[in-house]
């Protein structure tokens, strides 16, 4: 059991029209402490016909809540935002013990995650239309922005609890309702916000968490037409499928899938900054993050010298159970994700590349693996063309900027991109010749609320966050007016 000062924060019921409910089959679903492979507690195994209720909750709740005025919402927002931070001890606790990160990453997360409910909460009240000059007569024209309406959220295990609100707040923000359907790894910091929304005085119906089978769920919010925007968090794969899937109701789609990071770091780059940004990059979450750096690119005048400072940073790094005082990394989620990083590592080793420091599981045991660094990768390894989501880091040899660009841009993903260097000029070519939505430069790190957090490519559509998040949840309305 997890030691909370609020033990009513740990909820193992579904939270829907603003109720605690079980599955109308009584199954439940188990949910794992990754660091010890004890039980945490369960949650109702919840399908289509629990879904089906939700959707018509958060239908039903849509009227009164998109009629409140903007700074109503808010007040609203800005409570359950309050509630987070005040309880930020308990939340960090439930997401260490469901997702394994280490309890100061946790806490890290649980602030970002209220940011952007702080943030949305006021951007809302700025939702401006605008009026433009009749090319007729007698007329005028004027451009409104809605709420579009009820809203679906399918969200990922790697951060539990900010994906959940980068999403719920602009949508209750703006005077959408939502439904949830959370990783059914990490269920409990979902179920905790939902709580905590409760407690703020979110009317019912408005926010609900459903858990269960990801399928029945996934069928039904994407088939049903009245959800009339999803937004999804997770790999590009069930993107793809959930993207085919909402084509039968022509939903809105906000999708935010995999990355395929290049890290690069050119002749002139301060090594020490370097390294910190590779290794903030790399290594946070265990290096399952979808801005991780995949992929790091190193000219070849600073290889050997970026190399050695590289590996003597990762060998300070403490792996462990994330509530363990010290530890900066923990398991990775599970055997699943254990197997991926054997394989890339296997793959890379058997064409030729050489590994510096780790390369196989830890002597902890279960999903804990130990932080890597190899060394002479080549473009045509599994590593440098899939998303190894773990605490890997490939290192490439370049010989000038031409070549790291290309080799950059070399694949289907476009989500974050990073480079190390000092000249300006090159700073502003390499920056404009990255195909991705986002680049950290002399940076690891990069994510806030009020940025545009997105993808390019087969990495998603939308933005999150910032003045652009709240349009994913509006519609523009167009009023001509004649007769005047
Ligand atoms: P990962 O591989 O990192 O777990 P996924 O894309 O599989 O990422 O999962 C992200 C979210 O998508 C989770 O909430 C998961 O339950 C959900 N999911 C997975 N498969 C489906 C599906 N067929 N329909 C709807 N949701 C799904």
């Amino acid at each position: 059991m997890i030691n909370l000062k609020d033990p009513s924060l740990l909820k193992q019921q579904a939270y829907l029209n603003g109720e605690w409910c079980v599955a109308n089959s009584g199954k439940t679903i188990a949910v794992i402490n990754p660091a010890t492979g004890v039980l945490i507690g369960t949650v109702p195994d919840m399908g289509a016909t629990e879904t089906r209720q939700a959707i018509e909750a958060a239908n039903g709740a849509w009227k009164a809540w998109r009629s409140k005025l903007a700074k109503e919402r808010a007040a609203i927002l800005r409570k359950w935002h309050d509630l987070i931070l005040d309880n930020v001890a308990d939340l960090a606790a439930i997401m260490t013990a469901e997702q394994g990160k280490p309890l100061a990453e946790a806490r890290g997360e649980i602030a970002y995650a209220a940011s952007f409910i702080e943030w949305f909460a006021e951007e809302a009240k700025r939702t401006y239309g605008e009026t433009i000059p009749s090319p007729t007569q007698g007329r005028r024209i004027v451009v409104t922005k809605e709420p579009i309406g009820v809203c679906a959220a399918i969200t990922p295990w790697n951060f539990p609890s900010s994906m959940i609100t980068r999403k719920a707040a602009p949508a209750l923000a703006s005077g959408c309702t939502m439904i949830v359907k959370p990783a059914d790894l990490t269920p409990f910091s979902a179920l905790a916000l939902a709580e905590l929304g409760h407690r703020a005085g979110l009317p019912q119906g408005v926010f609900n968490v459903i858990t269960g089978q990801a399928a029945p769920i996934g069928d039904e919010l994407t088939s049903n037409s009245t959800v009339r925007k999803l937004s999804f968090t997770g790999s590009t794969a069930v993107g793809r499928h959930l993207m085919a899937q909402s084509a039968s109701t022509i939903k809105k789609l906000s999708l935010e899938l995999g990355g395929n990071a290049p890290f690069i770091v050119f002749g002139d780059a301060d090594l020490d900054a370097a390294v910190e940004g590779a290794i903030a990059s790399k290594y946070r979450n265990s290096g399952q993050t979808c801005v991780c750096a995949n992929r790091i690119y190193v000219h070849d005048s600073v290889y050997e010298a970026f190399s050695e400072k590289l590996v003597a940073a990762v060998q300070h790094i403490q792996v462990g159970d994330g509530f363990t005082e010290g530890v900066t990394q923990g398991p990775l989620i599970n055997q699943k994700a254990v197997e991926k990083a054997e394989a890339h590592i296997a793959d890379a080793v058997a064409k030729g590349a050489r590994v510096l420091t780790g390369g196989k599981r830890h002597s902890l045991g279960r999903s804990f693996f130990e932080p890597t660094v190899i060394a002479d990768v080549t473009q045509d390894m599994l590593i440098t063309r899939e998303e190894t989501f773990g605490p890997v880091a490939p290192i490439i040899r370049f010989h000038s900027e031409e070549q790291a660009i290309a080799m950059a841009n070399d694949t289907e993903f476009g989500l974050a991109s990073y480079f190390y260097g000092r000249d300006v000029g090159q700073i502003w070519r390499v920056a404009e010749q990255l195909e991705c939505g986002m680049v950290g430069i002399n940076t690891g790190v990069f994510s806030n609320e009020v940025a545009p957090f997105g993808g390019v490519k087969q990495s998603g559509l939308g933005r999150e966050g910032s003045k652009y998040g709240i349009d994913e949840y509006l519609v523009v309305k167009y009023l001509c007016m004649g007769g005047i």
